[in-house]
């Protein structure tokens, strides 16, 4: 049963998110801007995984019973729903995973491990989240091939012009990120792919702070790899979205073993079954499958072009506000080259001790590294702070955050 949506009015939809009425610190309203580390669900989503658990829930594939079918129905069609969403061929072009780290991981696992060597080199970019530097790390050490990286500029943009000097024969795989969880740089992801491809390597694309925000069609970006995670689009933790292009998944061995993704099991060995199942071994993560179904669903009603515009207006009122802040300065390009993400330094006052005031006022950003040290060192900063913005976020909220920063700023200049 699903549950109508109102249209787009971030007020309205405010009113879906039950956590966003959260008191923090007593009675403080919760500011609630971390959501490139992972969005809130509205009750749409905590609905279905309730009546699934209440009315539906087995195991999948396993059974002859009807609660089993019931279940494998609703897991497969989060399957065709995610395969829709990225535009995906064919659905068992989308092997289910626990989020964009496990998809990197398999991929360069099961993949890296039957086509890279010595020699071989992994091209990445200094935009990387870890997530998509450490799996080709561990397999260039397995391999012996190498990791280059493409660097940046000094507002957080790609260097493109070294892309071509980069890109050489002996390139096998590119993973590249659509949008910087710190800066939130925009990649152009589709001019990489084409030149990527045009050298023979194979393309993966990080999508998890893309595929909450914009469209994502693998087919017209011909991108060979991509992966997202549910729990930052409205979905439940612990699943994640590995898209593979069919001929390239066929050929991979599978990564993990177990039950589900085997043929036929005997003393002597076994014989790995059909896609997508081949990669999930085990219980697959099918509460939380069916609840990216209805994130898919809720994203869908409201539609991704009013999400995006207006995300861009949040992003441009938090640029005009920040920037005009006596001693904050912000990180990363121009706000029509990225993302809804702001990050941002305080002058005299360390982003730990910044987000914990913050905190204190009910804001929550963030601080630290953002799992991108080697972005942070290029940037020449261990840590910074970092306001991430989703469409249930509003102007008041961010004249709130700028209000706070003032109030920090004055704090720190009396104990200083
Ligand atoms: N890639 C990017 C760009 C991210 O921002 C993140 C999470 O912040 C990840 C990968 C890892 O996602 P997960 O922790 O869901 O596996």
């Amino acid at each position: 049963m699903s549950i109508p949506v109102k249209p787009f009015d971030p007020q309205s939809l405010r009113t879906d998110f039950p956590i966003l009425d959260v008191r923090v610190h007593g009675d403080r309203q919760l500011v609630y801007l971390d959501n490139a580390a992972s969005t809130q669900r509205p009750r749409q989503v905590i609905q279905r995984i309730r009546d699934l658990y209440e009315r539906q829930y087995a195991n999948v594939h396993r059974g002859i019973h009807w609660l089993s079918e019931q279940s494998t129905d609703l897991y497969e069609v989060a399957r065709e729903t995610s395969a829709r969403w990225i535009n995906a061929r064919h659905p068992q072009e989308v092997v289910f995973t626990s989020g964009t780290t496990a998809s990197i991981n398999l991929v360069a696992r099961s993949w890296g491990d039957a086509n890279l060597g010595p020699g071989d080199e992994i091209l990445l970019t200094l935009l990387e989240h870890h997530s998509n530097i450490v799996p080709w790390q561990q397999l260039a050490a397995r391999t012996g091939a190498k990791v280059r990286f493409v660097p940046i500029e000094d507002d957080g943009q790609l260097r493109l012009t070294e892309l071509n000097a980069l890109l050489t024969e002996r390139t096998r795989v590119v993973s590249v990120t659509a949008a910087s969880n710190v800066l939130g740089t925009h990649v152009p992801v589709a001019d990489i792919i084409s030149q990527a491809h045009a050298v023979g390597a194979v393309v993966l694309v990080d999508a998890a702070q893309s595929a909450p925000h914009q469209v994502t069609d693998v087919q017209a970006s011909g991108v060979d790899f991509l992966a997202f995670s549910g729990h930052k689009m409205l979905g439940p933790s612990g699943i994640g979205v590995l898209y593979g292009r069919e001929e390239l998944l066929e050929e991979m061995p599978p990564f993990l073993g177990g039950g589900s993704m085997i043929r036929r099991v005997t003393t002597d060995g076994f014989e790995p079954g059909e896609l997508p199942e081949k990669f999930e071994a085990g219980t697959p993560p099918i509460a939380s499958a069916v609840g990216l179904t209805a994130a898919i669903e809720y994203l869908q009603q409201i539609g991704l072009g009013a999400i995006q515009e207006y995300e861009r207006q949040l992003a441009v009122h938090a640029h005009d506000r920040l920037s005009a802040l006596e001693g904050v300065c912000i990180l990363g390009p121009e706000v029509d080259k990225k993302g809804a993400i702001i990050c941002f330094l305080i002058d005299g006052i360390h982003p730990h001790d910044a987000a914990q005031a913050l905190d204190q006022q009910g804001i929550a950003v963030r601080a630290g590294h953002h799992c991108a040290m080697p972005l942070h060192d290029r940037l020449g900063f261990p840590a910074t702070l970092r306001a991430s913005f989703y469409f249930y976020n509003t102007l008041e909220e961010v004249d709130l955050l700028v209000d706070a920063i003032v109030a920090t700023q004055r704090v720190f200049r009396r104990s200083s």
